[in-house]
């Protein structure tokens, strides 16, 4: 399959990787839109949140709820705040379709959103 996530995933194209584990790869977003633009995506290869199974279950919570605080924390944001998106589908302007949560900080956040 050709993703450019998976293969950012496997290694096979460069990224600034912040967290990874057997599960997940954290990395710098390339058009950073706040001064801490990081995305979090599983290693496997998931096309959006509406797709995530029964089986990935684990995984949706690990993201949510072990590394984004870590990383909120780490990359200095959670005391101030930040803001987690995850963009689905066409209307909601995702543009690569393997599921990545960006993590955005830095910057006061405005309401409603682009
Ligand atoms: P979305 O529009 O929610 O699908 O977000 C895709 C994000 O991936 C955008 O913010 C892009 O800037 C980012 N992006 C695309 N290719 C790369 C890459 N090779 N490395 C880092 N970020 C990327």
């Amino acid at each position: 399959m050709d993703c450019i996530f998976c293969k950012i995933a496997a290694g096979e194209i460069p990224a600034t990787v912040v967290y990874e584990d057997e599960l997940v790869k954290a990395f710098r977003d390339l058009e950073p839109q706040a001064p801490e633009h990081v995305l979090i995506i599983p290693k496997k290869h998931v096309g959006s949140l509406l797709e995530l199974g029964e089986e990935d279950k684990d995984l949706a919570a690990h993201i949510l709820a072990d590394v984004v605080p870590k990383l909120a924390k780490e990359l200095g944001v959670a005391e101030k705040g930040f803001r987690i998106v995850c963009n689905t589908g066409e209307e909601g302007g995702q543009t690569v379709h393997h599921l990545h949560v960006h993590l955005l900080g830095g910057r006061s956040m405005q309401w409603p959103p682009g």
